[in-house]
């Protein structure tokens, strides 16, 4: 067909599967308990409100700001994070920008910040929509090789010329964290481009680098309420930043939409986000298993780094990665696995719930005395 020739062409992100019905689903990162109860309560109550009509508000237009959630998320960030600091000023209004999911907000964040002509730079194993936004912007990108322990050596973030720099902490699929003064480093060495620093699993056992806002201005922390807030189903994210790069992010933003976030998603992510002690609870549970999986998968053979996020990504000494994989999902498991360069003998498995987790462990060691019987 001759208008195809006119067609912006792009290779989608692939997510992990979604298999519906009774199965082990530990591939996708995803919470293992249910959000914040006080989530269901208000879905009731919205309800009652529209069916007694004390409150139609699916009838009207949301607030495009986000006022409400922005100002909860704001009270308590500044407990969580800057209570303690003495050079900044903490989080303001300004400070925060609110997208659907962490997808969105970084979607628009390389339209943004992204437009030098010069290439953006992030790690060869990491986050595998980074690229897929590069292209779709139409941004030049230039992947820097994580060292054989899938650390970050910095030295490929300092003197290097770029267009901008995009890295989870902890790096996805790989669980490794890095200290926030690395990043501190590479914000410092790149005053010319935005360093965007993902967030996404970093309240599971990880430091924040939100306080660097206020020293610096070209750097944009990415926070999602998908993993230790277990609302990916709501998609709700966050940036967090200097009031300029706020300013530019909503200005791309209400140039394609002023209504991104829908009035039930506001409402329910404001109550979530203001139930500090059950997400602390949670996340101390997800964490709590971790370290149980680490200890039982290191008993089986597996080896892997030390993960500070909600998952593990581990190799077998001795059964390959792809094998272990298809077996497990013939039991009704479902890990990630990638038949990517330097990481295809890798699983990449989410910690569920401590049954959950307990069902892996015996399948696996099923799995793997089949294989090498006494
Ligand atoms: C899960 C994830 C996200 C995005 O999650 P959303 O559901 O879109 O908020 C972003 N970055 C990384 C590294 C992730 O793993």
């Amino acid at each position: 067909m001759s208008w195809e020739k006119n067609v912006r062409k792009v290779t989608p992100y692939v997510a992990g599967e979604q298999p519906r019905g009774k199965v082990i689903k530990l591939n996708t990162n995803e919470f293992p308990y249910a959000p914040s109860p006080m989530v269901a309560t208000k879905i009731y109550d919205l309800a009652q409100e529209e069916l007694d009509g004390s409150s139609s508000m699916l009838r009207k237009y949301p607030d495009m700001d986000a006022t409400k959630l922005v100002n909860a998320v704001v009270s308590v960030y500044n407990e969580l994070y800057f209570r303690d600091d003495k050079a900044g000023s903490g989080l303001g209004f300004d400070n925060v920008f609110i997208g659907v999911g962490s997808d969105d907000v970084l979607a628009m964040a390389f339209m943004t910040f992204f437009n030098s002509g010069k290439p953006v730079l992030f790690p060869d194993i990491t986050y595998s929509f980074y690229d897929v936004w590069a292209d779709v912007h139409r941004i030049p990108y230039a992947t820097q090789a994580l060292t054989g322990d899938f650390s970050i050596d910095v030295n490929d973030y300092l003197n290097k010329e770029n267009g901008g720099i995009v890295i989870p902490n902890p790096n996805a699929p790989t669980g490794v964290y890095e200290d926030p003064s690395m990043f501190e480093e590479i914000v410092r060495a790149n005053p010319d481009s935005v360093v965007i620093i993902d967030e996404a699993y970093v309240d599971f056992g990880g430091e924040s680098c939100l306080p660097l806002i206020n020293k610096y201005d070209n750097v944009l922390v990415v926070q999602t309420f998908s993993k230790s807030r277990a609302l990916a189903g709501l998609r709700i994210g966050a940036a967090f930043g200097n009031e300029k790069l706020i300013k530019y992010l909503k200005d791309v933003k209400f140039a394609f939409n002023s209504y991104t976030m829908n009035y039930p998603a506001i409402e329910l992510a404001t109550v979530s986000v203001l139930d500090t002690d059950y997400w602390k609870d949670t996340v101390a549970r997800v964490i709590k298993t971790r370290e149980w999986t680490k200890e039982k998968l290191r008993e089986l053979g597996f080896e892997f780094r030390n993960s500070k996020a909600n998952f593990i990504f581990a190799s077998h000494k001795s059964m390959p990665a792809r094998e272990i994989f298809e077996k497990l999902r013939e039991k009704d498991i479902y890990v990630r696995h990638w038949n990517k360069p330097r990481i295809d003998n890798h699983l990449r498995i989410s910690i569920g719930t401590d049954e959950e987790m307990k069902e892996l462990i015996s399948t696996l060691l099923t799995i793997l005395k089949d294989e090498n019987p006494e």
